[in-house]
């Protein structure tokens, strides 16, 4: 541990498993003060972190869960937005609910936590918000991310919106864009996918390894490692950008 991130407070939504499980760990690690939150509060059990239950689709919980933070702390130092949810199918598949919840989980979630906690940051002169997006977004399309392309694109846009209105007042604001992670939800969506098509589940995962050059999947870690570096002040001079960890996908 180098203590890259001490006397910082850091708050991570959908820190319990995956990408955010993964940061909020690195930055505990790393000597921050974390908070980490998640619609399934009994995933969050193990991390060195303050452990709180949000919802990020609820904007009451989440002003509630502001007015606590404030009290206890002032403001936060780094806001990580990751929940996110992959819509599975084109245009013909997805409904108006579907396109609603994709949006409302994957983006306005985003709208509603900065709205949120930028208020003290930008009492404080200092912050950095670092958005869960994905290659796939406007980076990159893939066959059957329809809804998810674009909520991802959205997360890029909301991002460098953010980051233009605050420049002057101490806040970054970047995105990042992972390529094919390992994770629990990844799991899920090859035995999802392998039920449908009746391909066996090492097909599928095959399928998603061949969508990465490097000829593998990245590791949650892998991710964790460049919020840290976007979460520290040795990225004070970076803001507005998404940044890839990809392993080659948009190249
Ligand atoms: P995951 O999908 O396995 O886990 C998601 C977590 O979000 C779970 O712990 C779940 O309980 C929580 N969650 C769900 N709904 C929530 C809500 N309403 N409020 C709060 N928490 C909620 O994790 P992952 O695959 O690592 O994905 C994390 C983020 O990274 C997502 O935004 C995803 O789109 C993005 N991403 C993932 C990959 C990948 O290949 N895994 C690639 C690119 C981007």
């Amino acid at each position: 541990m180098s203590n890259r991130l001490k006397g910082k407070v850091a708050l991570v939504t959908a820190a319990g498993q995956g990408i955010g499980r993964a940061i909020a760990d690195k930055f505990a690690s790393e000597g921050a003060g974390v908070i980490a939150t998640d619609l399934d509060a009994s995933k969050l059990q193990g991390l060195h972190a303050r452990l709180h239950k949000l919802d990020v689709r609820s904007e009451q919980d989440i002003e509630a869960f502001g007015r606590d933070i404030a009290r206890e702390f002032g403001a936060i130092d780094v806001l990580v937005n990751c929940a996110g949810y992959v819509h599975q199918g084109t245009v013909l598949d997805c409904t108006d609910k579907d396109w609603d919840f994709s949006f409302d989980l994957n983006v306005k979630s985003m709208h509603r936590m900065i709205r949120t906690f930028l208020p003290a940051m930008l009492e404080k002169k200092s912050g950095s918000i670092i958005n869960i997006s994905s290659a796939v977004s406007s980076i990159r399309g893939v066959p059957n991310r329809y809804a998810y392309g674009a909520t991802k694109a959205a997360v890029i846009g909301l991002t460098k919106a953010v980051a233009a209105d605050f420049i002057r007042r101490g806040i970054r604001c970047n995105a990042i864009c992972p390529g094919t992670v390992e994770s629990p939800s990844l799991e899920g969506r090859i035995a999802a996918l392998s039920k449908e098509t009746g391909r066996p589940p090492d097909a599928v995962r095959q399928g998603f390894v061949d969508r990465q050059p490097m000829g593998r999947l990245g590791t949650a870690e892998e991710v964790a490692w460049l919020a840290l570096f976007l979460a520290g002040d040795e990225a004070s001079y970076i803001t507005g950008q998404a940044h890839l960890v990809d392993g080659g996908m948009a190249m």
